[in-house]
């Protein structure tokens, strides 16, 4: 008998429970026991909701982050919260958020760093370590989650990161090497393992994601060092991996002393085969069969085809489960009534991959006919996917297969392009502009709920954003900047604005995933060929253009950062799908420049967010990513000028792709970083115009203008000034007017002064 079992489930509710009572908590609306109780009702609820596994996962519930839970299981607390005497929950706030609920003034402390958990869009919070860093056991919190499962009647299986990913996930504070507190952190887990044998715990599920990456002999090593001192243990362990395969970490993952794997059998699923050799009678093998990252319906009949021949040959040391923790997938799909019919037909959330297990153990323990109806329709549901004239359109294929190097490159090299484009824009020195969003205030946001929910029509929504684009650019008139913008009043966010638009997406209502703490993110469905019906943003970006006679800049999101930012296709590379959003931009492009607009502007903000787990795998990626913007942006003629942007991001190790996307101006985020990341451009002799950020937009205190000098003045130590901007960080949408005007003051005052 194959068992079925989870990694984890999405612990902030199908109504977002979670967030809501956080947030109440944090704003002192609700009380500590207030927001206990609503996470012990959730686990409850979502134990229940796995009713049908065999064995379901405990202590993968968090209030923020699990990361940051297993540092306060480990007693890693950062010092600086320490002295704080109330409760632990309130300690633990602080350092996920900088203060808790009832911190006001100087009570605040830094919070701790976060950072993307592998490659997904969750962010975790950084373990700080030191040479003096020492662990304890805290069980209190993971041993009451484990009371409760056992009152809930459900048979729970303790979920544990595992000691090498949690120190590889965090950060040397000093100049120590963090794998030498291995030694002391072991013995923690030791305990903890005796305690939950000791509670009659059979199995824990410990998390070794590590071992799809990359990893040095140290860290090896440490794997070894690790898994024999915890092989002492009364209770088994089922050592997990997921996201990838394990490859060359394969023969070392084997050889450790563990009564079972995980593995990722759709990302990994090259592992598979040799596990099934090795594995020893008293062994058992995961599969991960379900996929935990993305939100199609699995096809049945082709999981069952392959699985059927590993059941017969392991028998009941097969388990299955989903690939991974389902975090990163949206909760429940039934709750979906706006979705358009066909396309809901083709996805699974959460609830509906469980079921998918479900019916994929039945098939194999009991006979598929047990299953027929089931598996009948999920073979409909996957051939109506596969033949949908909405998925498959012949004119996106033929434009793809259409597609040649001469598409992405423009006719001059920028040497001379930008002479072609000083001549018709006539900009200063240091020419000043911002990244394109100006404060999304209340009446706006309200507007377009009103819209939205059909309280005012297109006539009267167009009036209103047209108002608040014209404000927009009389403000920047006033203000005196060079490069103006429409100020995106009209978009609710960088993604969703253009899915919107575009044949081939469609939105959830309660979609969410977590992003981080109390954080969510709805993505958008990418299920089909992409086309544009129309055009998207030339209207209003003529509108603004009518009102000034300083050049405004086109603005628009690249086929890189939609691809990254939604749930895309399984079946078809992303990189197919990349090269068909940068179509779709590419004819914006090209009708903004024939409307005129003589600058335009292309964010990548989640550029480098794509990056693979593996360093091998980087330049594949690259190359597509970065000929996907190219399609995109270079097919207007040599006077255009093209803008991208990208947020905070290490640029070193990326450069040369920067550099090859050929943008004639890159505007990025710098100021926290004092310019240093100016360094990696200026080594690698970046040729064309650069915008470093000169202003922090996350802070809400005002640059001064000898501050953004300053800047200004390390920036060109780097880079020859004549190729310099100057602007703001990032996009300033969640600012208010009266922060932003003295900032910007500030900024165009410095840019003057810079000029004399
Ligand atoms: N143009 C966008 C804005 O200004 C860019 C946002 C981003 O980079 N995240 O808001
Ligand atoms: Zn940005």
């Amino acid at each position: 008998m194959a068992k079925t079992h989870n990694l984890g489930f999405p612990r902030i509710g199908a109504q977002r429970e979670l967030k809501f009572a956080l947030e109440r908590y944090w704003r002192g609306e609700s009380s500590l026991q207030d927001l206990t109780n609503t996470a012990a009702d959730l686990r409850r609820t979502h134990w229940h909701q796995q009713g049908k596994l065999d064995t379901v996962p405990a202590g993968d519930f968090s209030f923020y982050d699990h990361v940051l839970d297993t540092s306060f299981l480990v007693g890693n607390v950062p010092d600086r919260v320490a002295d704080h005497q109330d409760n632990t929950l309130d300690n633990y706030f602080r350092v996920a958020r900088g203060r808790s609920a009832n911190d006001t003034g100087c009570q605040c402390v830094h919070a701790g760093e976060m950072t993307k958990w592998f490659d997904t869009n969750y962010h975790y919070i950084v373990p700080e370590f030191t040479a003096q860093t020492t662990f304890s056991l805290h069980a209190e919190n993971l041993l009451n989650q484990l009371e409760e499962a056992k009152q809930a009647g459900v048979q729970a299986k303790p979920v544990l990161v595992g000691p090498v990913t949690y120190l590889w996930l965090g950060k040397e504070k000093d100049a120590s090497n963090k794998l030498d507190l291995l030694d002391k952190l072991l013995p923690v887990y030791q305990t903890l393992l005796s305690k939950l044998a000791e509670k009659g715990v059979d199995w824990v599920q410990i998390d070794e994601p590590v071992l799809v990456t990359e990893l040095t002999p140290e860290w090896q090593t440490a794997l070894q060092t690790a898994y024999k001192a915890l092989s002492q243990a009364q209770v088994k362990l089922l050592l997990a991996s997921y996201f990838g395969e394990q490859a060359e970490n394969r023969q070392l993952a084997q050889s450790l002393p563990v009564d079972g794997w995980h593995l990722d059998a759709i990302r990994g699923r090259g592992d598979v085969a040799s596990y099934q050799e090795a594995l020893g009678d008293h062994q058992v093998l995961s599969l991960g069969v379900i996929n935990g990252r993305n939100v199609w319906k699995t096809n049945l009949d082709a999981t069952l085809e392959w699985l059927e021949p590993i059941h017969q040959s392991l028998g009941n040391r097969l388990w299955l489960a989903p690939s991974c923790s389902l975090l990163h997938v949206p909760v429940d799909l039934t709750s979906e009534h706006k979705l358009d019919p066909e396309v809901k037909n083709w996805l699974a959330f959460a609830h509906q991959k469980l079921e998918e297990l479900d019916i994929l153990a039945r098939a194999l323990n009991h006979g598929r006919q047990t299953v027929q109806p089931a598996l009948d329709n999920n073979r409909e549901a996957i051939e109506s996917r596969q033949q949908s004239p909405r998925v498959h359109n012949p004119k996106v294929q033929a434009a793809l297969a259409a597609i040649t190097p001469q598409l992405g490159t423009r006719q001059r090299p920028f040497a001379e392009r930008i002479r072609l484009q000083h001549e018709q824009l006539n900009l200063p020195r240091f020419p000043t502009t911002t990244i394109g969003s100006f404060p999304q205030t209340r009446a706006i946001r309200q507007t377009r709920l009103q819209y939205k929910k059909g309280d005012i029509d297109a006539a009267t929504y167009q009036d209103i954003m047209r108002k608040e684009i014209a404000h927009a650019v009389e403000k920047q008139e006033a203000l005196g900047l060079d490069v103006l913008v429409h100020g995106e009043a009209e978009r609710n966010d960088m993604v969703e604005y253009f899915g919107e638009q575009l044949d081939g997406y469609v939105f959830s209502q309660f979609g969410w995933v977590q992003s981080y703490g109390s954080r969510c993110v709805k993505p958008p469905i990418l299920f089909g060929d992409i086309e544009r019906p129309k055009a998207m943003t030339v209207e209003w970006t003529q509108y603004a253009q009518s009102l000034t006679d300083k050049p405004l800049k086109g603005m628009l999101t690249g086929p890189v950062t939609i691809l990254n930012w939604s749930f895309v296709r399984d079946d078809q590379p992303r990189a197919q799908t990349c090269n068909q959003l940068a179509l779709a931009i590419r004819q914006e492009v090209q009708d903004l420049e024939k409307a005129g607009t003589k600058i335009i502007q292309i964010d990548e903000a989640a550029l480098r967010e794509g990056l693979p787990l593996r360093r091998s795998e980087w330049q594949h990626y690259l190359d597509w990513a970065i000929n996907a913007f190219k399609i995109a942006a270079n097919g207007v003629s040599d006077e255009t000028q093209i803008h991208t942007h990208m947020c905070y991001s290490e640029f070193n190790d990326i450069i040369a792709s920067i550099a090859d996307m050929d943008a004639d101006v890159i505007t990025i985020e710098t100021s926290r970083s004092d310019m240093e990341l100016l360094d990696a451009f200026d080594h690698f002799d970046y040729p064309n115009d650069i915008g470093p950020g000169v202003y922090d937009i996350h802070s809400p205190n005002t640059p001064s203008q000898a501050q953004i000098i300053g800047l200004m003045e390390k920036a060109a130590a780097r880079i020859p000034e004549e190729r310099l901007w100057v602007n703001p960080d990032c996009g300033l949408k969640t600012r208010q007017w009266d922060e932003v005007i003295p900032a910007l003051e500030n900024m165009v005052a410095a840019a003057k002064a810079l000029r004399e």
